[in-house]
């Protein structure tokens, strides 16, 4: 396979910030003690000025510090590791740590106590993670994560990604990635070729604004997608860098297509440094109301709140449900009318029964 990692231009120095003159040095140096910078040449090429969204993503910004109320590991994913790396919280999927390294370091990343202490990922641990998923049965399908998998030598991934095809009960094998997005030149057709041969797999894309499809990433995605491997993204709401219905209309349509099928809309997790990232629930639900039936549903993610404790995701969903009357339902349309469905009385019972349910 072709050398094409190298360094990839990645940057971890301050040095890199010098060209920002607002900067409080001393502040930002004890941001990055704490939580280490780290980006690369092609994503600071997409920056146009000091605080544009993609700014906002990737450099370290003092209020990283007086964020005490957020938690290290919201979605208690330590905890919930019978083996260190792999997260086992629903009973037939597993998230598997498999790479600490990622293409830039996302400033609001749930993972960001890791950066700085990493847990190493030995070929022991490796093994136990196999022997993990080799002794239940029950986990069909595996996500790999990190950190970045796409970040590992392919050959590593690729030995990864043969060990598990070998478990019988694993059917579905994914992959969250950043890598198309922030770093594509890592995206070969020899990668894609090497992901397609272990199939089904399914690659879930973070991307987070418009502005980060360029040529570069376009050309990664389909190269990814004409190599047979459906393509989702994954895209976080964050605070003055997406949380507008146009640029994530935008986003979505543009991803749709690239033959990415928008998957998750993420409401901010409660990480501790992470607060000045995170937004108001009713802006993601208002943000989704407005795209449904305006764009493309295939076009339109699922708004989702990861429940602290690793209790596991929440879908958000906009209520259109206005009124259960005796023998209707009032809706409202995604333009406001209101429209009354006539239902049986036994059925209107029903529905009332199965909304308390959800509602608690
Ligand atoms: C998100 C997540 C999954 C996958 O959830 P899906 O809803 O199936 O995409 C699995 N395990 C953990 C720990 C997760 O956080
Ligand atoms: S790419 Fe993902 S794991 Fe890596 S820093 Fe960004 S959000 Fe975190």
């Amino acid at each position: 396979m072709r050398k094409v990692m190298k360094s990839c231009g990645i940057i971890s120095t301050l040095q890199a910030l010098s060209r920002d003159p607002g900067a409080d040095g001393a502040a930002l140096s004890e941001v990055v003690r704490r939580y280490p910078f780290r980006t690369n040449e092609y994503y600071q090429g997409l920056i146009r000025q000091t605080g544009d969204p993609l700014w906002r993503q990737v450099m370290p910004d003092a209020m990283e510090l007086s964020d005490d109320a957020g938690l290290q590991d919201p979605l208690a994913e330590e905890a919930l590791s019978p083996v260190p790396n792999l997260v086992h919280r629903y009973p037939n999927r597993v998230l598997w740590l498999v790479s600490h390294e990622c293409a830039l370091h996302c400033r609001f990343c749930t993972r960001k106590r890791r950066w700085s202490s990493p847990l190493p990922m030995t070929g022991e641990l490796l093994r136990d993670g196999l022997r993990y998923i080799r002794e239940n049965p029950q986990v069909n399908d595996v996500l790999l994560s990190g950190g970045d998998p796409l970040l590992l030598d392919p050959s590593r991934l690729e030995t990864i990604l043969g060990e598990l095809r070998h478990i019988p009960h694993v059917a579905v094998l994914r992959i969250g990635t950043r890598v198309p997005c922030a770093l594509p030149e890592r995206v070969t057709g020899e990668l894609a070729t090497m992901l397609a041969r272990h199939h089904p797999l399914f690659l879930n894309i973070h991307f987070n604004h418009p502005r980060e499809i360029t040529e570069e990433s376009r050309r990664a995605c389909a190269l990814l997608a004409d190599a047979g491997i459906p393509l989702g993204s994954q895209t976080v709401l964050l605070r003055d860098v997406n949380d507008d219905a146009h640029v994530l209309g935008e986003l979505f349509q543009t991803l749709l297509g690239l033959r990415v099928r928008p998957y998750y809309l993420m409401q901010m997790d409660l990480t501790r440094g992470t607060a000045h990232f995170r937004t108001p629930l009713s802006r993601g639900l208002e943000i989704v109301a407005r795209l449904r039936n305006r764009i493309s549903g295939m076009a339109v993610p699922q708004l989702v709140v990861d429940l602290p404790g690793g209790l596991g995701k929440v879908p958000l969903v906009p209520n259109r449900i206005e009124h259960i009357g005796e023998d209707h339902v009032v809706f409202r349309s995604y333009q406001g009318a209101p429209c009354r469905y006539p239902v049986r009385e036994e059925e209107a019972r029903e529905m009332r029964e199965v909304l308390g349910m959800v509602r608690v």
